[in-house]
């Protein structure tokens, strides 16, 4: 067990190294630059560390990717004696987990809590990041790395009269600490995506009345959560290296499950059938994973798609509804698909009621109801499951200034660039983790996380022992790196969808394929190359005044 803790700053306020975020990417970032003996600062704006389990408290959150693999693999002794209760955490789990991580790993006192990074602007006499804090300080660092997140800047939607709506306002990805009691209340939901469905079974389970307005339908899959036996942790425990390694190098969305040896159309009626009907008994994720083809060939996805909205149409009973939560305009899996307990099923309720905004948006909010067409729906309370500015919302929030006084949101004003996902060229010495332009949240992002944490950890070991001073991507290997990304994208079905993947929830952001789609396993090797070539098409240098020093 480490317990080391940052060399002491050159000064107070002078850095090798400025982490944003404590979230798993910006702990583990810590863990891994420290223990190489730099010193550095981590600036959280929340009062805790967990980043995403930190906020997202809201009833039924749990994750999506199976406990024993979401979760950290760099350390054995942490994977051997964490004990997950269920097959999927739930959130207060996980962040009890983050805590215990924060605290075997004594994390916290390089960290620094309630405290934004507001603007962070590179000195290019100096070859030195400025980075300003809410706190009103300034602390310089020789690197920077955004370990932000993804999904971390809740989107508040832009609805006419919403200041207006005389009761409680909860956003589910900013959730309050205080438990909150829908009991006897009138509750309204506006979102069906990820944690829309995974809060209305337990909010219709206590409310008194829920009205679920939803816009687009999801595809859902039964998650089939339970509690896990000391017998299924072993066996995982036992054969952990094996299933790490195909994680990180053969599962293209760093899962561990079998690889698909044929199409959907390889299989007749029957077989297929029974191939759905087992994924669906088994619950989870990896039914996109039954053929090898859902993702490529539309024919091939709709047999998928047909089939979860049969399964629809067996649970709802209302006809009208079921039609109404059956997604039919975009192919399944191409928006983040969905894992549920008893979503379908709590249409059924009688306390329960469907509103389709799509064809009838909504109008208004009042003080005490939600206007769409003529029908105004009285509520008591209202939930906003309306997601995230994904993958470069919280980024753009930061006043980032790179060469020549170009901002970040200046260059990515067109959508983001970057090489590898990793640096975007003109911002010397600024790492992403998990950016646009990597595999990102199109996997397991334990697994991404990971990755680019020790690509990071080494390219500084690498730079400091060579006394380098700036790392830059460079714009020939950023521009073939974006095309690349762009190229994959549109040889999948994914792009067919309005998704968060492409910013299309966001009024006005630029719609391009945000996330690497070329699998977890290609582009660790592709990382891997790059650095094994001394980072081919990144420059680096070593700052004149530097090596005068060096030679005196
Ligand atoms: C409800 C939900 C469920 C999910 N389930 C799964 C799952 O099952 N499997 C999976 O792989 N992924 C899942 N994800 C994705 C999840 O975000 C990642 O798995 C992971 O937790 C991301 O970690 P991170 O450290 O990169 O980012 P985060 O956890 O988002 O942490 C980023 C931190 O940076 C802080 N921050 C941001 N900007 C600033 C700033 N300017 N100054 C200071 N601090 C700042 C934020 O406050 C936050 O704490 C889920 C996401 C959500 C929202």
């Amino acid at each position: 067990m480490s317990v080391q803790q940052s060399a002491p700053p050159k000064s107070n306020s002078a850095y090798d190294v400025v982490v944003v975020g404590a979230g798993f990417a910006g702990m583990y970032m810590l863990h891994r630059l420290r223990g190489q003996g730099l010193r550095v600062r981590v600036f959280e704006q929340g009062d805790g560390v967990g980043g995403t389990w930190y906020w997202n408290r809201y009833p039924g959150a749990r994750c999506d990717v199976e406990s024993m693999q979401y979760s950290y693999s760099y350390s054995d002794e942490l994977q051997q004696e964490w004990d997950w209760s269920e097959r999927y955490a739930s959130q207060p789990e996980i962040l009890r987990y983050a805590n215990h991580v924060a605290d075997r790993f004594n994390l916290r006192g390089d960290i620094q809590f309630s405290t934004r990074v507001d603007r962070a602007v590179f000195d290019e006499d100096e070859n030195i990041w400025q980075v300003a804090t809410s706190d009103g300080k300034t602390v310089t660092a020789k690197f920077v790395v955004l370990a932000t997140g993804c999904l971390s800047n809740a989107r508040k939607p832009d609805i006419k009269g919403l200041e207006s709506f005389a009761g409680p306002v909860y956003h589910t990805g900013n959730w309050p600490h205080e438990e909150v009691d829908f009991t006897g209340l009138r509750v309204g939901i506006i979102g069906t995506g990820s944690s829309g469905i995974q809060s209305v079974p337990v909010i219709a389970g206590q409310a008194k009345h829920l009205t679920v307005f939803q816009r687009t339908p999801n595809y859902s899959i039964p998650a089939r959560n339970a509690p896990l036996t000391a017998e299924e942790r072993k066996k995982f425990r036992d054969n952990y290296p094996e299933i790490r390694r195909f994680a990180r190098e053969e599962a293209r969305n760093g899962i561990y499950t079998e690889i698909p040896d044929r199409g959907a159309l390889d299989d007749g009626d029957n077989e297929r059938r029974a191939r759905y009907e087992a994924r669906w008994q088994y619950g989870g994720l990896t039914f996109m994973s039954v053929y090898n083809n859902l993702a490529l060939d539309k024919a091939a996805n709709d047999t998928a798609a047909d089939f979860v909205r049969e399964k629809i149409g067996e649970v709802v009973r209302d006809s009208a509804t079921a039609k109404l939560l059956q997604p039919t305009t975009y192919p399944i899996g191409t928006k983040r698909i969905c894992i549920d307990t008893d979503y379908f099923e709590t249409f059924n309720r009688p306390n329960v009621t469907l509103v389709d905004i799509k064809t009838n948006p909504i109008a208004e909010i009042s003080a005490h109801a939600v206007r769409c067409g003529a029908t105004d729906y009285e509520i008591d309370a209202l939930v906003l499951a309306t997601g995230f500015d994904a993958m470069t919302g919280s980024v753009a929030r930061i006043d980032i200034v790179g060469r020549d006084g170009r901002t970040l949101n200046q260059k990515w004003a067109e959508g983001p660039r970057t090489y590898l996902g990793l640096m975007s060229t003109g911002f010397p010495n600024l790492f992403v983790i998990t950016g646009p332009g990597s595999p990102s949240v199109l996997s397991n992002m334990m697994v991404s996380i990971e990755q680019h944490v020790d690509w990071i950890a080494d390219v500084v070991g690498y730079m400091h022992d060579r006394k380098l001073d700036t790392m830059e991507a460079e714009q020939g290997a950023e521009d073939k790196w974006v095309a690349h990304v762009n190229e994959v994208a549109w040889t999948t079905l994914y792009p067919q969808a309005n998704s968060w993947y492409m910013g299309a929830n966001i009024p006005g952001k630029p719609r391009i394929f945000m996330p690497y789609i070329g699998g977890v396993g290609p582009y660790r090797q592709i990382c891997n190359e790059v650095a094994a070539k001394d980072y081919e098409g990144f420059a680096m240098t070593r700052a004149e005044r530097r090596q005068k020093a060096a030679v005196s």
